[in-house]
């Protein structure tokens, strides 16, 4: 690879896409020996010294999430299903030091997870609620990473049509990109506190299964009157991000989701859609993005005028919006931080990767690259620092992001 320094990070990340880890192909499984890729970097430019160790660490890992998160999204659900997602989960934390928090089946509806028990309840495995934390000592601010990690949507009784659930196995890209990002992050020293908040479930079809009209009460402690099961990945983000917010205490709330089809009409399949309540944190996605090669484009976020595609006459919402030609994308985000409030004064940014979490027949590991860059700042890496949307002194003059706002100041 022939490249700049400041673009090592990305190439890197593109090329670790290239080499999946899933296949079931029986030339595969016949062949012992382990292939080995070896990759070069030769830097050209400005810092074009030899690349230094600890830069190769730092991609070692990076590209290790990627790889990890593109595996987990390729694999399908008969393989990765809640309880062998949960196994991931043990396996990293048990990498870090870390014991995960997991809420599981009866226990979620007897704590009031009712977004993650009522989406996850007719499956054979059950759903759960799972959180690995990093809290060390010194840190200013704690962050939730929120992953959407639904390992099969049939659509529930709102079922799929047979031309649109096949890929459905990649609903889980969000907590993917989640446990691949949280795992390299830790591992390059992560100064603040991060919880990674996995919200696991399968959207089945059986006698238990939620129906249209049946009403759930979240863990926020608002109704919605459901009118789409297929609608299920905001209902248990929601109660992901309340528990964020109430239980971890979180400043800044990041979640991350193959959210809507929309998302692809809206920004197309490269760039990921940002919706937050912060234009800093909109400015910094979209830096980022550029910078780690996670391409990200913004959302309209007006909950003002979009909020009331929600209304229920029963309940204090439907899940599924009225109008699907009034920005759906926009809206589904905004039905998950409805359940944090609007007025809720820490930073929110929702990701939704549904497009650009693959690239054909393949898992991309897409969202590692861009939270290891987007919050490169808590790191003591000098890379992730690099990639960071306040990176490099030509960005800090460019603007002055997160210098004029306390309340939301960027990592
Ligand atoms: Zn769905």
């Amino acid at each position: 690879m022939v490249c700049e320094q400041a673009d090592v990070f990305a190439s890197a990340c593109a090329l670790a896409r290239a080499f999946p880890l899933f296949t079931h192909r029986s030339s595969a499984s016949r062949r012992t020996e382990k292939k080995t890729v070896t990759v070069e970097f030769f830097l050209v430019g400005q810092d074009n010294g030899p690349v230094e160790v600890s830069t190769l660490q730092c991609l070692a890992n990076a590209t290790e999430g990627v790889r990890l998160a593109a595996r987990i999204v390729d694999t399908p659900c008969s393989e990765m299903n809640t309880d062998t997602f949960l196994e991931e989960i043990n396996k990293v934390g048990k990498e870090l030091g870390i014991v995960p928090t997991i809420i599981r089946d009866e226990e979620l509806k007897a704590r009031g997870f009712g977004g993650i028990y009522g989406v996850g309840k007719a499956a054979l495995h059950p759903p759960a609620l799972a959180v690995l934390s990093h809290t060390p000592d010194g840190a200013t601010q704690t962050i939730a990473w929120v992953g959407k990690g639904i390992v099969y949507d049939t659509g529930g009784l709102s079922i799929k049509g047979k031309t649109t659930m096949p890929g459905m196995k990649r609903d889980c890209g969000g907590a993917a990109a989640v446990l691949g990002a949280f795992r390299a992050a830790i591992m390059q020293g992560f100064k603040d506190n991060l919880h990674a908040v996995f919200c696991l479930a399968e959207n089945s079809v059986g006698p238990n299964a939620t129906r249209p009209d049946d009403i759930h009460l979240l863990y926020s402690g608002k109704t919605v009157e459901i009118n789409n099961t297929d609608a299920e990945g905001r209902l248990v983000l929601a109660d992901g991000v309340s528990y964020a917010c109430k239980d971890l205490g979180a400043d800044i709330i990041l979640d991350v989701a193959t959210l809507t089809g929309a998302q692809g009409i809206a920004t197309g399949k490269y760039h990921a859609a940002v919706l937050t309540n912060s234009a800093e944190w909109e400015a910094a996605c979209v830096k980022a993005g550029r910078k780690c090669g996670d391409l990200v484009h913004p959302l309209v976020y007006c909950p003002e005028l979009h909020f009331s595609e929600f209304t229920s006459a029963v309940a204090d919402m439907k899940n599924s919006v009225a109008d699907r030609d009034n920005s759906p994308s926009s809206c589904a985000g905004l039905f998950i931080a409805s359940h944090l409030g609007f007025d809720w004064p820490g930073v929110w940014v929702h990701l939704d990767i549904a497009a650009p979490v693959h690239a054909g027949e393949r898992a991309t590991g897409f969202g590692v690259a861009l939270l290891l860059a987007l919050f490169g700042r808590a790191s003591e890496d000098p890379l992730l620092n690099l990639v960071s949307p306040l990176g490099c002194e030509v960005d800090v003059q460019e603007g002055d992001m997160g210098r004029d706002s306390k309340r939301r100041k960027l990592v």
